[in-house]
Parts: structure tokens; sequence; C-alpha cells
């Protein structure tokens, strides 16, 4: 399958009429056992039908080096048709200042979204977790946003996933507002979906009131990695969940 603009915009504008009050019944934020999911596909998609969604996307961590992409991409495409669409997607990284990501041309055009997300600064390797005992919080928050904001120029990218994720969950820093409204407006500007994630935002809502004043497309995604959490961003925003609390463990 190649990756047309067409088909690309066709599912961007689905998202786009996101109603007013009700979130429209989508999870574009799913793992599985491919990378560091606990379930299947097949078992992700079972409970995405089950929990009433409408599409989701598949999207799957991938690097350069990922020779198995292929298999993956086929293994969504066999999936059954229960009345759900499944998307097949990739998150990748971004690599610098520049809005480069990890992530080759052969698994792009596999992918009917492709998300982009920070997950390191420039320069770390493999798992990385704890503070920059070099950098202070406001240094932080600028070059998670740099990142984020560099990769928003980047063609490739249609969706921003968890936006400021790494300032909230590695070093408990809450980014401010001004901050995730300059990303929101600039997502606007260049067409790319803004993630409002239920694993890394605690205030979902307001993350969707800046989207619609900026006009940005919002994208839903559960951060899915367990079948308790597929569709976990609609319950949340539904007040049938809470949102994520910083302050808890
Ligand atoms: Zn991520
Ligand atoms: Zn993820």
């Amino acid at each position: 399958m190649k990756r047309s603009r067409s088909a690309r915009d066709e599912i961007l504008a689905q998202l786009q009429q996101f109603a007013a009050d009700q979130p429209a019944p989508f999870d574009f934020h799913v793992h599985t056992v491919w990378t560091d999911g606990q379930n299947s596909s097949l078992e992700m998609y079972q409970e995405a039908v089950r929990v009433g969604l409408e599409v989701m996307l598949f999207s799957e961590h991938a690097r350069k080096s990922s020779d198995w992409f292929g298999q993956f991409a086929e293994e969504i495409r066999a999936l059954p048709k229960l009345g759900c669409a499944a998307l097949i997607g990739v998150e990748v990284k971004a690599l610098d200042f520049e809005g480069n990501i990890d992530c080759s041309e052969e698994i792009l055009e596999e992918c009917q979204l492709v998300m982009g997300s920070v997950h390191r600064f420039p320069g770390e390797q493999g798992i990385v977790k704890g503070t920059r005992a070099d950098l202070d919080p406001e240094e932080i928050v600028d070059t998670e946003f740099r990142l984020a904001s560099a990769m928003l120029d980047n063609p490739a990218i249609d969706i921003l996933g968890h936006a400021f994720g790494m300032c909230y969950r590695r070093f408990r820093i809450a980014p401010p507002d001004e901050k995730f409204i300059a990303l929101i407006e600039k997502a606007a500007r260049t067409g790319v979906a803004f993630e409002v994630n239920a694993h890394y935002h605690p205030d979902p809502w307001f993350l969707i009131g800046a989207c619609r004043k900026a006009g940005a497309t919002i994208s839903l995604g559960s951060n899915a990695h367990a079948l308790g959490d597929v569709g976990r961003i609609l319950r949340v925003l539904r007040g049938q969940e809470p949102p994520w609390n910083p302050s808890g463990p």
C-alpha cells in the first residue's frame, strides 16, 4: 500500500469532525506485542470493537532498522472486519532540532498515518529515564518544545504524539499553557493533528479547547499497551475514568 496524501487527508478530515461535545469513537494510539504492548493486534482489535470504537490506529513503535514492519502491516491488513477500521501507523521519534525522524522511507510508505513523538533528547541512547542535572526546568521545557516544533515542519508527520510527554512523565514538569498553545497553533498552520493523550496529559479538555480555538485537528490517543487501555481517552473525556494525575504514583 502506497501512502497517499488524499487518503491521509480523508482520515484527518474525519478527525476534524470531532463533534462539539461528544468525542468521536476513535483511538489513534495503540501498541501490541510487536513492540512493548502486552497483547496481539487481534486482541487489541477485538477489544476496540467491544468498547465501540469505529476507527483505531495501530501506532507501533519503529525505527529505521525495524525490518519487521512489513509483516506487521500485513497482519493489520489481515484483521477481521468487525465494524471498526484498523489503520496502519507508526510512532517515530524525533532525532534532532531539524525535524528529522528515526524512520525509513519503506516504513513511511506502509503507513496510513505517521505519528511523531519526542521520546528523548538528541544524543541519548537506549531507554532513558531520570533527570538531567545539566539542564534546568526551563531548558527542559524549551528543548522538548523545539524538538516537537521541528517535527511539525516535517511533511512526513501527520500527528504530533503526546506533546510535552517527556516533561510530564520523565521530569515531572508541567509546561506553561502558552507553550502548548504555541505548538497547537503551529500544528494548525502546518496541517498536523495534535494528539490529546490519556497517559501523558492531565487536562485533556484544556488541550481540546485550545485545538478548537486554533483550528487544529485533534487526534485522540490512549497510549494503549494492554486491553484495559483501549478507548481510555474516550472514557476520560466522558468523565468515566479520571485523567492522569501527575502528583499521583
Ligand atoms: Zn510515545
Ligand atoms: Zn506510544
